[in-house]
């Protein structure tokens, strides 16, 4: 065991030394990008279990993503074997998760709660916002659950915010009242959102006090890393469970406050600039030689962050060296962009230096990864988009998980509710309104409503009859689910709901893609199954529910699970396949070689933070974090036009290439050279700069809703372009093909085939193409077809 201990320690610097072999006082790590804060903890509670300061059990790691942990568990099993199997190494939300599951009772829930993601929970609050006759313009459901969101982060319950409102402002009005309809909605449907799950915890520690103290007996170590990206609420969990005073439990965490990304989810630096108020007698560890990148690459990073006011100045260095110079590219449009990035990509692979799977591709938000996608395509590299997918986004997928949360939990009104008449079945909004009625009458589910539709005032025997066939089929699947598994209860659901039945009937050929994502679904959890033998329906919802939530972070891991963005890491690791991802997603990872992509004023930083000082320097971290993952390599690109958000524009080069010392940057092809038209008094019809600094002027967007409104809400659709705007704008190019029957076609999956038939016009032409594996209707805006 000594010989193992030693071992642990090998290598590491004095610092990580000491930081590993720390004990007692609480211990802060502050350190910047690929300095071995994870490493460190990691071997740190190795070396706990190694020389029995702690048993395995223990010991409470908490990560910012279940990639982290997943890689955590891995790192800390090769260290002390299969004990680390069972160790609670998770997020904060699944940590909750399981606590809540065990103390449901105490918080007043059933054990099988649902957890409802973002999109569930704003459709309950849309339905308390319908029930109190809001108006939309003055209270928007979407401003009133980011508020919501953000009042439980900083543990604010409906009672406190009701008492603490100004009633006078009808937006806060408005909050307060759906917030308490919100709560009680809720209550009702045995569910939580997300934010609850961290809030929960912490009132229930707080209202029992003697169960806290159990947790905190048993947890004696508690290590948090990513630190800085904590929100209040995430805060006050580690306090209640490390507790206070000589029976305290010990406590390290491990961050970097120039890679705080996160605040639009309530995440506060000052988490970690206060650690040592807030811990009196805490350690802290600094830590600066980082064993990741070359000189080159820190000194750009350096420089950068170093533009961000109010922060301690660190320096990281390396005894790496200086390494390649960093290689920028200004294209004339986003295709050739990344025809320059796959011909990169081509050339240090031929090279033997790197292989595809050592590349890594990131953009500020997920619509940009639709060009360099089709190039990739198309010249035949392989590649794996992370997290951009909306996989459980998607509609009929939303749709087949309903029915399986209901089957679960059947008081699960929003669920059972979006699929009431989905496939339709004969229970429109009149009946759905009678029930609903008869529901809140009784103060009880929708689903015991349903199963006394007899009762319900003025129903008609046709609708009361189609209940009554609803309530059949669902307690028949319900026999099912208790049977059999997860992925027999899904084919079950998908087959004698009708659902599957009514996709493949269809000719609208949206509706053959759906078929192959339920298809996709269904391995889903086969695997889930073959992954885990313990696993039940309850758990695979779980784990699809602990999203890294989409909807809160615009323009990031959007909609996929963390699951499926660490499957897709993985995976294309082991494939050996190229990887694009958005630079949220990038968070703690790192590549050999890596292209910052769409570095554009307006792109990257992202337009929305031009009126904020506070929004532009999280952008710079977001930045930094960016070009630290990289090891050995790494590109800046541009494109000076670009079609994003619906229209084609000239983008100036973003100011954060400008931050990166000029004798640093290769420029293969440097591009017009402008200086960003921010703040320019340019009357916006000379200058196609001057055009875009004016939309960021503009008060068209941003103005008077809060800096987390949704993507779609910002988005110029919904502000008219100014005159300027119209007379500048460049034309997007359009690589339709246009093709008539008997054509010779090729498609990048379905191969070789030939056009059999040929449907609408424009932009909704759709092509009946016969290939070798059958026929496929084809939208040819979309199909990635050519002419052979
Ligand atoms: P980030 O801020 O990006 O999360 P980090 O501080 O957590 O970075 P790690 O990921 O722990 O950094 O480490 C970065 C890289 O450096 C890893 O590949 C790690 O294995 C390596 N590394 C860290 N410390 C040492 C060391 N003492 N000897 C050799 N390699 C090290
Ligand atoms: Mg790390």
């Amino acid at each position: 065991a000594e010989a193992q201990a030693a071992h642990l320690l090998e290598g590491l610097n004095p610092e990580q030394l000491e930081a590993v072999t720390h004990g007692g006082a609480p211990l802060l790590i502050v350190a910047g990008a690929g300095s071995g804060k994870t490493r460190v903890l990691s071997h740190r509670i190795a070396y706990l279990i190694a020389t029995h300061r702690a048993h395995h059990g223990e010991i409470l790691a908490i990560t910012f993503t279940n990639k982290a942990a997943a890689e955590m568990r891995e790192r800390i099993e090769a260290l002390v074997g299969e004990r680390a199997k069972r160790m609670w190494i998770s997020t904060f939300h699944s940590s909750c998760v399981r606590i809540l599951r065990r103390e449901a009772s105490s918080v007043g829930l059933n054990s099988n709660f649902s957890i409802y993601d973002s999109a569930d929970s704003l459709r309950l609050i849309t339905l308390v916002h319908k029930g109190l006759e809001l108006d939309p313009k003055k209270v928007p459901p979407k401003a009133v659950q980011h508020k919501i969101s953000s009042l439980k982060n900083e543990l604010i319950d409906a009672d406190d915010f009701a008492a603490r409102a100004n009633l006078k402002d009808p937006f806060e009005a408005g909050v307060s009242e759906v917030y308490k309809g919100y709560t009680q909605r809720l209550r009702q449907a045995n569910a939580m959102d997300f934010d609850d799950l961290i809030a929960e915890t912490v009132y229930m520690f707080r209202a029992f006090p003697a169960l806290a103290e159990t947790y905190r007996r048993r947890f004696r170590h508690v290590l948090v890393d990513e630190y800085q990206d904590t929100n209040h609420a995430q805060y006050s969990l580690v306090r209640e469970i490390v507790g206070e005073g000589p029976e305290s439990s010990e406590l390290t965490v491990v961050g970097d406050s120039d890679q705080s990304i996160y605040a639009f989810r309530g995440a506060d630096i000052r988490n970690i600039v206060e650690f040592e108020k807030d811990y009196p007698n805490a350690r802290t560890i600094k830590l600066e030689q980082n064993y990741r990148s070359t000189q080159t690459i820190l000194s750009a990073a350096n420089a950068v962050i170093s533009r961000n006011p109010n922060r301690p100045e660190k320096r990281l260095w390396t005894a790496e060296g200086d390494g390649e110079k960093i290689i920028g590219y200004a294209a004339e449009n986003e295709h050739e962009e990344a025809r320059f990035i796959a011909g990169e990509i081509d050339r240090l692979t031929d090279s033997g230096e790197f292989r595809p799977g050592d590349v890594a591709v990131f953009y500020r938000t997920n619509a940009q990864s639709r060009s360099l996608e089709e190039i990739l395509m198309r010249v035949g590299l392989p590649y794996k988009v992370v997290g951009g997918t909306r996989f459980y986004e998607r509609k009929e997928i939303k749709d087949a998980l309903a029915y399986l949360r209901v089957l679960v939990n059947p008081d699960d009104d929003v669920n059972l509710r979006r699929v009431l008449n989905e496939p339709k079945r004969g229970i429109g909004e009149r009946a759905e309104g009678t029930i609903a009625a008869l529901a809140e009458r009784d103060r009880t589910s929708f689903m015991a409503a349903m199963r006394r539709a007899d009762e319900a005032p003025g129903i008609a025997t046709r609708s009361l009859n189609s209940v009554k066939g609803f309530v059949k089929l669902l307690d028949d699947l319900a026999g099912v689910a208790e049977g059999s598994g997860a992925a027999e209860s899904l084919e079950a659901v998908l087959e004698q709901t009708g659902y599957l039945a009514g996709l493949r009937s269809s000719t609208d050929p949206q509706d053959e893609s759906r078929v192959e994502n339920l298809a996709e679904l269904v391995a889903v959890v086969r695997e889930y199954e073959r992954e885990n033998p313990e696993g039940t329906l309850q758990t695979f919802l779980e784990q699809v529910s602990l999203v890294a939530d989409a909807d809160q972070i615009p323009d990031a891991p959007e909609g996929a699970s963390q699951a499926e963005v660490d499957a897709a890491v993985a995976e294309a690791k082991q494939q050996g396949v190229v990887t694009l991802m958005t630079l949220h997603t990038a968070k703690g990872l790192e590549f050999p070689v890596v292209f910052l992509t769409g570095m554009e004023h307006g792109v990257f930083p992202h337009r929305r933070s031009a009126t904020d000082p506070e929004e532009l320097a999280e952008e710079r971290r977001l930045a930094y974090v960016g070009l630290t993952r990289a090891r050995k390599r790494l590109y800046l690109t541009r494109s000076e036009v670009r079609s994003l958000w619906g229209q084609s524009e000239y983008y100036p080069a973003s100011q954060f290439i400008g931050e990166v010392p000029a004798e640093l940057i290769d420029w293969k092809r440097e591009g017009t050279k402008r200086p960003p038209a921010v703040g320019t008094a340019g009357d916006g019809t000379n200058s196609r700069y001057d055009r875009v600094g004016s939309r960021f002027g503009g008060s068209s967007w941003g103005a008077g809703t809060s800096r987390n409104t949704s993507f779609s809400s910002i988005s110029p659709a919904s502000s008219a372009p100014s005159a300027a705007e119209k007379k500048g704008r460049v034309q997007p190019q359009k690589e339709v093909i246009s093709v008539v029957v008997g054509d010779k076609v090729n498609h990048t999956a379905f191969g070789n085939g030939t056009v059999i038939g040929v449907e609408g016009a424009g932009d909704k032409t759709v092509a009946k193409v016969s290939f070798d594996i059958g026929e496929k209707r084809l939208l040819l805006r979309y199909a990635p077809l050519t002419k052979v």
